[in-house]
């Protein structure tokens, strides 16, 4: 499972995005992110949006934080990574690191309108299709949230959980981003995140 986090400050809709690799991540993740960071953002009809790859040297200060907070060597508490510090852009942070939330290790958060990490941690020991699979996915679902996902205004088909609001019904936004689409009612609201 993954959490979404509350923020109060939130970047304009249309900011880039900055996505960040930890070194030991091969091309073919990294491509498999950057391919589904754009579709994403053609989906939501955001394709003015710029996306690139920023030096992971960027965040290390933040991830040092996160690694320090945690109890286990090795581990990061996501939580410490103080909101990703983001200043004018959407921030994507790909990481070996297994992630946790208090106890609880997840394979990514996301702070609406800021950003997000995710982790491929959980996803080491898996067969190279599944990971590529699940990175998509998670990576999909992730900014999903980033970009106002599940909305406040949606009151049909949804589930609240310590995770967070998310879809029911066959969809990429729902709890374990089971599905590989979005579902109609989150297409539309992805469009109007970055309409209004
Ligand atoms: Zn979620
Ligand atoms: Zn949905």
């Amino acid at each position: 499972m993954e959490i979404v986090r509350r923020t109060t400050n939130k970047l304009a809709k249309i900011s880039p995005i900055h996505v960040i690799f930890q070194p030991e991540l091969d091309s073919l993740e990294r491509r498999a992110v950057m391919q589904t960071v754009a579709s994403v953002t053609r989906i939501g009809r955001a394709s003015e949006i710029t996306i690139a790859e920023y030096p992971f040297d960027d965040i290390q200060r933040s991830i040092e934080a996160g690694l320090r907070a945690s109890s286990a060597e090795g581990k990061l508490n996501a939580e410490a990574m103080l909101q990703l510090q983001t200043q004018g852009h959407y921030k994507v942070v790909v990481i070996r690191y297994p992630i946790y939330s208090g106890d609880q290790e997840v394979f990514g958060i996301a702070w609406p309108g800021l950003g997000a990490i995710i982790s491929t941690g959980k996803l080491d020991m898996a067969p190279y299709e599944l990971r590529q699979r699940e990175l998509k996915k998670t990576t999909a679902h992730e900014l999903g949230h980033v970009f106002g996902l599940i909305s406040e205004a949606r009151t049909d088909n949804i589930t609240m959980s310590s995770g967070g609001k998310h879809c029911t019904n066959q969809c990429i936004m729902d709890e374990l981003a089971t599905y590989t689409y979005f579902c109609e009612p989150c297409t539309k609201d992805l469009i109007a995140y970055f309409k209004k």
